[in-house]
């Protein structure tokens, strides 16, 4: 059985006095500044020059670059993405950070898989949000709260708990639960999510929507019935509402059971072994080594440059020109320079099979 933490667990009035720094005013930045500042506590703002640090002066915070953010607070929150976190932090934060200060993370990524090396007199907390910054923001205004992982990984205060289940409850996560797990498993399940179920789950998608094209159904109802109604989405909200079995009530029995009687057959489709072997990759820190190598900034980009050039892409449009809802620019990325095929040359048999995959 898991600790889980909620509203009587943490206590506010701790933090008096304390001055918490959010450093990156983006997603979970706005968010969580304005939802600690709703509980009374005191916020600044630390962000580079230019549009995220208007948008926190228009929200009325006490805006400073990085560094000064750092120096003048107790408390700091590492808002900014994974992948630049590292670099930010040696720059602009280690130099300047307070002896004794806590330090908060909503992601496990940088701490779990030791891509960052913080002093070992700071407090080192989690708090990470299963919820997009914009849920963060409308389920707290709401009172409903929403669930996170939390975890302590330094406490040399000897009061991280304490702290971390204050920001908690301030933050608003602690009206719905927040989960004690550690920093390396939230970062091993949320690239699990990403990296097996994501995939696989696109996959079965897109040779549903081919299957029915293929056996000539209009490209306007197969994205209908596949996704585009958005159905889809209302049944995994059920899911989380009721139950994944319970929900079955709210399709007719002929759903229900063409569901269940059709469902036995897809049990031998390899992908229990496919995602073991993907989580391994990530608990044993293969992955995190891959993302930091350069080399895999640029297969990223040629990756990328593949899969918007899918069909589904343009077939999209198409469908959605023809069905007179609001259009999009296609994303596509830049082709590579000469400069990037060069460098690529080294890695051109893998990049093939990417090429074919997404053709
Ligand atoms: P965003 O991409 O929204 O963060 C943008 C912020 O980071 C901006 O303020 C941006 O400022 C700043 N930033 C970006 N690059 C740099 C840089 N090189 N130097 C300094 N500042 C920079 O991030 P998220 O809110 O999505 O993610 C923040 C953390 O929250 C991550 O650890 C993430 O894993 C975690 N998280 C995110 C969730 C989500 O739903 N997005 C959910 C749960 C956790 P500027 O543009 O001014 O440079």
């Amino acid at each position: 059985m898991v600790d889980i933490f909620h509203e009587e667990d943490g206590d506010i009035s701790f933090l008096e006095g304390k001055t918490i720094a959010i450093i990156g005013y983006g997603n979970q930045g706005r968010a969580q500044a304005l939802n600690l500042r709703d509980s009374g506590l005191e916020v600044i703002i630390g962000n580079l020059n230019d549009k995220y640090r208007r948008i926190a002066m228009n929200d009325d915070f006490p805006v400073y670059s990085i560094k000064e953010a750092t120096e003048i607070s107790d408390i700091i929150f590492l808002l900014i993405p994974d992948e630049v976190m590292n670099d930010v932090f040696e720059r602009e934060i280690r130099a300047y950070i307070q002896p004794n200060s806590v330090l908060v993370f909503a992601s496990g990524y940088n701490i779990g898989f030791k891509q960052l090396k913080p002093p070992e007199d700071l407090d080192i907390i989690l708090i990470a949000p299963r919820m997009i910054g914009v849920g963060v923001r409308e389920k707290f205004l709401k009172n409903e709260g929403f669930f996170s992982y939390i975890a302590v990984k330094q406490d040399p205060s000897g009061q991280a708990k304490q702290t971390l289940l204050a920001l908690a409850k301030a933050i608003g996560t602690l009206k719905k639960g927040a989960i004690m797990i550690s920093f390396k498993q939230e970062a091993e399940l949320d690239l699990f999510n990403e990296q097996a179920f994501g995939p696989a789950f696109g996959r079965v998608l897109l040779s549903s929507i081919y299957t029915l094209i293929e056996a000539g159904y209009p490209a306007e109802v197969v994205l209908i019935e596949m996704y585009m109604s958005g159905e889809m989405a209302y049944t995994y909200q059920k899911m989380a509402d009721i139950g994944l079995i319970k929900q079955l009530d709210f399709h007719s029995q002929t759903s229900q059971y063409g569901a269940m009687s059709r469902g036995i057959r897809f049990r031998n489709l390899p992908y229990k072994q496919k995602m073991n072997e993907i989580l391994e990759e990530i608990q044993e820190g293969e992955f995190a080594k891959e993302w930091k190598k350069k080399i895999t900034k640029l297969k990223f980009k040629m990756i990328k440059y593949f899969a918007t050039k899918q069909k589904i892409n343009k077939l999209e449009r198409q469908v959605r020109k023809n069905l007179k809802l609001k259009l999009y620019d296609i994303y596509e990325e830049n082709p590579p320079t000469k400069e990037e095929l060069s460098e690529l040359k080294e890695i051109s048999v893998e990049l093939d099979e990417f090429k074919r995959y997404y053709e």
